[in-house]
């Protein structure tokens, strides 16, 4: 869950919503959609493609979103705790009990226990010599984080179009301050294969697409790439627990439904870890 700041403009530019079926995690959701740090998210959808009528679309789930960002949600849950941001973490040293995490600038710890809740490749790259044996497949993606003074009458389009796969006016949701926002998310299969393509150009190419789709000029357009996006076949287990060595795993590639998926996988841990304990 993202959210880039930008000087005059905010855009939620990762998952742009998430769902809730899991029984617990609904329940987890509760008091944040008491105090409205959660909520949820009626856009006006439509159907929009070259040459084509539009139509409109409706949801039959709620959709969530965090307030006034998506990821303002996660810094208020994380404020109780004491988290360190902005530090890369490049290798795990010591022995079970006496764990040290390496960044750039120093060593954290010692721990006597480390979860690493980051993506599958960063988890196979620091666990390397444990034995991490999980594996999993996800969609790359990219998306363009533009201003624009349109006004149509939608605030998401899907697109039937071979490069752009849905358009978001990020600034018209709710609590949002900046409405010029527009989110523009590409189809998967063409950032499958443009994955490593000169950026210059997929910008250029993405730009030009939503420019057609929506018979404007975009005002500013600044592509971001994911090589990470979504879970597209989920790892054999929910999680990844060696009790010997006190080290776990857990992130999105316990599931394929997202940000639901990342919170099922760290329940599971924490759930193996009591029991473990
Ligand atoms: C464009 C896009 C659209 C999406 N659409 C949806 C959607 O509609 N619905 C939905 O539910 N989900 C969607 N998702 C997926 C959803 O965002 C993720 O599944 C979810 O955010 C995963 O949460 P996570 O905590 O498991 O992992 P992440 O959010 O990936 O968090 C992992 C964290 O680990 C950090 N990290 C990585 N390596 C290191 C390291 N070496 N040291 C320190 N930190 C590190 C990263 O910086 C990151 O903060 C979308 C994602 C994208 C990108």
């Amino acid at each position: 869950m993202a959210t880039r700041q930008g000087v005059d403009a905010n855009w939620d530019h990762g998952a742009p919503c998430f769902i809730a079926r899991d029984s617990g995690f609904k329940q987890f959701l509760q008091p944040f959609l008491a105090d409205q740090t959660l909520t949820e998210w009626h856009p006006k959808m439509t159907t929009l493609g070259l040459n084509q009528k539009s139509y409109k679309r409706t949801w039959f789930e709620p959709h969530y979103i965090g307030q006034p960002t998506m990821n303002q949600w996660l810094k208020t849950l994380f404020a109780r705790h004491a988290v360190e941001t902005q530090s890369e973490i490049q290798s795990i040293y010591g022995e079970p009990g006496k764990w040290y995490l390496a960044s750039a600038e120093r060593a954290h710890g010692p721990f006597d226990w480390v979860l690493c809740s980051t993506p599958l490749a960063q988890t196979q790259t620091l666990f390397a010599r444990f034995n991490f044996d999980l594996s999993a497949r996800y969609q790359p993606g990219f998306t363009l984080l533009c201003q624009t003074t349109l006004n149509p009458s939608w605030d998401r389009a899907v697109c039937q179009d071979a490069v752009v796969a849905e358009l978001i006016l990020s600034g018209r949701r709710p609590s949002r301050r900046h409405p010029s926002a527009l989110v523009v998310h590409a189809q998967d299969q063409w950032a499958s294969e443009h994955i490593d393509s000169d950026l210059a150009g997929v910008e250029q190419t993405l730009r030009g697409a939503t420019e057609a789709l929506l018979s404007a000029t975009l005002d500013s357009a600044k592509l971001h790439r994911w090589r990470s996006a979504k879970v597209i076949e989920q790892a054999a287990h929910t999680h990844w627990l060696h009790p010997t060595l006190q080290l776990g795993a857990c992130c999105d590639w316990g599931g394929t439904r997202g940000a639901e998926s990342a919170f099922v996988s760290a329940k599971a841990l924490a759930t193996a870890l009591v029991n473990n304990g």
